[in-house]
């Protein structure tokens, strides 16, 4: 493939180098395309963030992906009751975790070494979206190029000017990083703690890092109770956290996948792409409104688009983007419906709820719970596992 282009002027310019900015960058690299990419802060750079990874990204990451990764998860432990547990364990790691400045330096590195221009700490403040290409302005240039990928995140201003009218979903989380020895028994073991106690209608989770844990909480119906008090109640009431010196915690929105989205059970077109730009990762809501997982969805999705994007410059038949929205759509689309529809039910129904139904049907629950570590392992999905469900609710009337 030979993409020759005049100097200023590109075949992609990216907006954003966290996780989906750089993944696309990096595929389009590899496939000969001249990329130009922003970020308006310098690799490494720190970021609000768990750092927690289902643990089939292994599959779509570079290869050498266990080099920065702090610790393999093989336990999980869901609580919803400060004496009330259920364990998952398994061989296989079902999540990783990172340090997202590592982690995020490490993919622009990737992009860089492909053959991707960064210019870093230049902030992208106008997009010009044409007929025949787009023109990107910064405070030190302008700069043309015939596709625009908006990688800039929840506060996204690519959405902002070229996507108007969306009114998605955001929802409030705060983060802490806890560090210093000695050594915490999650780190030692290591295993992940989700508590639905720890939010009203939402969770809490803490992580193990090597040289320390990141805790939070997140509140995934909004309104519902404002986020510092669960942290404060999540760090009074958990007994595993009880001695330690928590720092404040640091709040930033997650962008939910929001049912929004769809409209009679499809994604609506125009929502990822308009006309010459298009939207990756949380600028484009993709993340899981069940758990907030966004990292995974950030790295296939720039990859989708990279895909999409060499299909329409390397065929002169192809005119536009929008096959990226379809295949998105095949592979999350479904996914995030159920996922939303098992929130709704998950965070709607009050913890003295889910309690009784732990105490009551605890193999149901375990059961479940296991489905759900084998889908963060990539062997089951959102729609198996509802599936089952009601294949089991089914069953006695059958
Ligand atoms: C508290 C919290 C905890 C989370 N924990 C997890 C977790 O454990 N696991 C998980 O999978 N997800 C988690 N997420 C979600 C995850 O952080 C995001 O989904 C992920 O970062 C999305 O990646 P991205 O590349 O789309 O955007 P980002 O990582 O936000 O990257 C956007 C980049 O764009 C740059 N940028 C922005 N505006 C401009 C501009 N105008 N010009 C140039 N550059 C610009 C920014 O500097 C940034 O580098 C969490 C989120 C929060 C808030």
């Amino acid at each position: 493939m030979n993409f020759s282009v005049p100097s200023e002027h590109y075949d992609v310019i990216i907006v954003g180098m966290g996780p989906a900015g750089a993944s696309a960058a990096y595929e389009l690299s590899l496939r000969g395309l001249s990329v130009l990419a922003f970020d308006k802060q310098a690799h490494p750079r720190y970021k609000v963030c768990g750092g927690g990874l289902s643990a089939r990204i292994a599959k779509i990451l570079p290869p050498d992906f266990p080099s920065i990764v702090e610790e393999s998860v093989h336990r999980v432990q869901f609580t919803y009751g400060a004496q009330e547990s259920f364990l998952i364990q398994s061989p296989e790691p079902i999540a990783y975790m990172v340090m997202r400045q590592d982690f995020d330096q490490w993919l622009v590195n990737k992009a860089r070494q492909a053959g991707t221009t960064v210019h870093e700490d230049e902030t992208v403040l106008e997009i010009h979206n044409r007929e025949e290409e787009v023109e990107v302005v910064t405070k030190q240039g302008r700069y043309q190029s015939r596709v625009v990928i908006g990688a800039d995140g929840v506060m996204s201003m690519v959405a902002q000017q070229c996507f108007p009218g969306r009114s998605l979903i955001k929802i409030p989380a705060l983060e802490s990083e806890v560090h210093g020895e000695p050594l915490h028994v999650f780190q030692k073991t290591p295993t992940a703690l989700i508590s639905l106690q720890a939010a009203k209608k939402g969770y809490g989770w803490i992580f193990p890092k090597r040289e320390g844990l990141s805790l939070g909480v997140g509140e995934f119906v909004k309104g519902t109770k404002r986020p510092k008090q669960s942290f404060r109640d999540f760090i009074g009431d958990e007994p595993l956290l009880a001695g330690l010196k928590i720092p404040a915690p640091l709040g930033y929105p997650i962008p939910i996948a929001s049912a929004q989205a769809y409209r009679n059970g499809h994604a609506w077109a125009g929502r990822l792409v308009r006309g010459r730009t298009m939207l990756v990762g949380d600028a484009g809501h993709l993340v899981d409104p069940l758990l907030g997982e966004g990292i995974y969805y950030a790295v296939r999705s720039g990859q989708l688009a990279a895909k999409s994007v060499t299909n329409m410059l390397s065929h002169p038949a192809i005119h536009e983007l929008s096959d990226y929205e379809r295949l998105v759509d095949n592979e999350f689309g479904a996914e995030f419906r159920v996922a939303g529809r098992l929130g709704k039910i998950i965070y709607g129904l009050p913890r003295s709820v889910h309690r009784w139904a732990g105490r009551q049907f605890p193999d149901a629950y375990q059961r479940v719970l296991n489905r759900y570590c084998e889908m963060l392992q990539g062997k089951e999905t959102y729609q198996s596992i509802r599936n089952r469900i009601l294949r089991r609710l089914h069953w006695p009337f059958a």
